[in-house]
């Protein structure tokens, strides 16, 4: 296995083990300022929610980081795929570009990532899969209903 290749797995694989934990709700935002935190869990079992944004009050007024938090800032680009009848079969969010270009992509639930010749597909959880796409479909009405669709 190339370098290349081992360095896109392990991202395709941390961006659908990030998705899951959004997903499980284990994400959660400084209320005050919005930062992002993780929960991690040191070897002596010690939980702490990373990083420390250092606003004062943040221990009392943390929020779930969203899905929505989630599109909204650590997504490029969103692409839907719409059936004939207006129904939304699939989301595509652009999570990478540049360097290796990596896309979250429900249609295949799953993350596939490129870089040069080389590419990678890990699997998404279910339920990384249900919540991107209840998302999408939340977002996706405004458009359709606006009839910017053809029929
Ligand atoms: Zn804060």
């Amino acid at each position: 296995m190339s370098d290349t290749l081992r360095k896109l797995e392990t991202m395709c694989r941390s961006y659908a083990e990030d998705l899951d934990e959004i997903a499980r709700g284990e994400v959660k935002k400084c209320a005050d300022c919005d930062t992002r935190y993780t929960k991690r869990v040191s070897k002596n079992g010690a939980a702490a929610w990373k990083p420390d944004c250092g606003c004062a009050k943040r221990k009392g007024i943390k929020t779930e980081y969203t899905v929505a938090d989630y599109v909204e800032n650590d997504v490029y680009d969103v692409n839907y795929t719409i059936a004939r009848d207006g129904g939304l079969i699939g989301v595509s969010l652009m999570v990478a570009g540049g360097g290796p270009n990596i896309y979250v992509d429900t249609n295949v639930k799953s993350v596939k990532g490129f870089w040069g010749g080389e590419e990678f597909e890990y699997p998404l959880s279910g339920r990384a899969v249900y919540v991107l796409e209840e998302e999408a479909e939340y977002m996706v009405a405004p458009l359709l209903a606006g009839g910017g669709w053809i029929r």
